[in-house]
């Protein structure tokens, strides 16, 4: 059976709605597989802007689209998604995506934090586009804890259905605290 990762699933859904020519945002960079990621789907006619705040992951991200051939159309933030608003206008982005949680191989004290990542999420939906996706890759449990889980999931579950559209995944049968992929349309009115 095919691994299918939180990853593969939100790359899935995404790739189903944006395409060509589409202002990306990646909102937590990492390693850059994300970024690498919406290059491709935007493509020569695109943009993406990726934010982290650890130095590596900018430096990992930036190797990584440079070595793919992709730094004309991705470029690397070292900065605050919380921030997000300083460089993103409102109704502008096709696509953000937030992956929470920390740098795989990185220091964990350096994770997404409950409160910057809240303020991260409602800046984001203001720069969506009508018609715009966002996408929430949500860990809990372990170094991670709860919080973060519990006020992302009170928050988009909240938001007013007049202005977006909210969907909850679900691993049903997966043991521990899985991952759970978020998606949320912005409305055309
Ligand atoms: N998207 C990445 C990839 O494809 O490799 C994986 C992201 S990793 C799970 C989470 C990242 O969020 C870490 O690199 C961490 O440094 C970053 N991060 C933590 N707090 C942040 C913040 N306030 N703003 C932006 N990035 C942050």
């Amino acid at each position: 059976m095919k691994r299918f990762t939180v990853t593969d699933f939100c790359h899935q859904f995404i790739s189903n709605h944006i395409g060509a020519g589409a202002f990306c945002v990646d909102a937590t960079a990492g390693n850059g597989h994300d970024t690498e990621f919406l290059c491709r789907l935007a493509g020569n006619s695109g943009r993406v802007l990726a934010f982290d705040i650890q130095p590596l992951a900018i430096k990992n991200t930036r190797d990584r689209l440079i070595r793919l051939g992709l730094d004309h159309i991705g470029t690397v933030i070292l900065d605050s998604h919380a921030h997000l608003a300083n460089y993103v206008s409102p109704n502008c982005a096709d696509c953000i995506m937030f992956n929470f949680g920390y740098l795989p191989g990185g220091d964990h004290q350096m994770s997404t934090k409950p409160e910057t990542s809240l303020s991260a999420v409602q800046q984001g939906l203001e720069c969506l586009k009508p018609g715009g996706l966002m996408s929430l890759c949500i860990y809990s449990g372990g170094d991670t804890g709860f919080e973060e889980k519990n006020s992302l999931l009170s928050f988009v579950t909240g938001l007013d259905p007049k202005n977006y559209l909210t969907i909850v995944s679900e691993y049903a049968n997966r043991s521990g605290n899985p991952p759970i992929p978020v998606f949320i349309f912005k409305e055309v009115r």
